[in-house]
């Protein structure tokens, strides 16, 4: 089945345009250079419900705005992969989309493991308490997540990934793998990234991060897991987009925001 994955945010925690920055990056004028925070969007069409699937992986606080971008207008699932400000923080601008889906059966799901789950309790306490009151809280179920999760018969499967000490969740769909934030693979991933023909990976900029692979450690990885396409994403605002891409390899590039990219479920 074709499907289309889209690039709703290709920047680092902090976005570039970075706040009271004035580097080049910063301050250029080409669009490319413009990253809000990392997320991507599924999205495909089912034949036999004559329905468009919609699967977002992350909801950071630039969700809203990608959304709008996105022309969204409903979600089936989310996908969470870690429980970090720039990945979570948008998660209440799902409410009107929560409406609907509630109209049509039932809360969206989200898909979060038990640390990122802990945390989504904690903050939006107002939505998902079993006292929550609120009338017009997003209607959302947290869903533990499985090793193999299935939307619409398209799997989801986890990759197990490291950021730092932290273990958080690439997924792979189809012919296609996501994984943001990652400064280490477990050998044992790899296994799971068997076949991958577009892979996005995150890549932060040149100098080494604690919690962060860099350009090059991407690019190795790239090289290994042999994907016909590699896009680069959570990009900091050290890698102007066309001067960074003019020295990468056609098969592996920075990504921006509003890539689509053709892939296989
Ligand atoms: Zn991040
Ligand atoms: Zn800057």
């Amino acid at each position: 089945m074709d499907a289309t994955l889209t690039f709703l945010g290709t920047g680092t925690s902090m976005g570039v345009p970075t706040l009271a920055c004035a580097c080049a990056v910063c301050t250029s004028t080409d669009p490319h250079d413009r990253r809000l925070r990392p997320s991507v969007l599924l999205r495909w069409r089912e034949p036999e419900a004559d329905e468009d699937r919609v699967v977002v992986i992350d909801t950071g606080p630039d969700f809203r705005a990608q959304a709008l971008s996105a022309k969204l207008t409903h979600v089936d699932a989310v996908f969470y992969t870690h429980p970090h400000a720039d990945h979570i923080l948008g998660m209440d601008d799902l409410r009107p989309l929560s409406f609907i889906a509630q109209r049509r059966g039932g809360p969206i799901p989200l898909y979060a493991d038990a640390q990122t789950t802990a945390v989504l309790e904690q903050i939006y306490s107002y939505t998902f308490s079993p006292q929550a009151t609120y009338p017009t809280r997003a209607r959302l179920e947290l869903k533990p997540l499985a090793d193999r999760n299935l939307v619409h018969d398209v799997e989801f499967v986890r990759i197990p990934l490291l950021h730092g000490d932290m273990p958080i969740n690439g997924y792979r769909f189809g012919n296609a793998a996501y994984m943001t934030d990652v400064s280490a693979i477990p050998e044992s991933s790899f296994a799971l990234l068997e076949g991958v023909e577009v892979l996005a990976l995150s890549a932060l900029r040149h100098q080494p991060h604690p919690s962060h692979a860099t350009l090059e450690q991407a690019l190795a990885w790239a090289r290994r897991i042999g994907a016909k396409q590699t896009w680069f994403t959570h990009i900091a605002h050290e890698l102007g987009h066309e001067e960074t891409n003019r020295t990468l390899p056609e098969n592996a590039k920075l990504a921006y925001d509003g890539l689509s990219v053709p892939v296989r479920l």
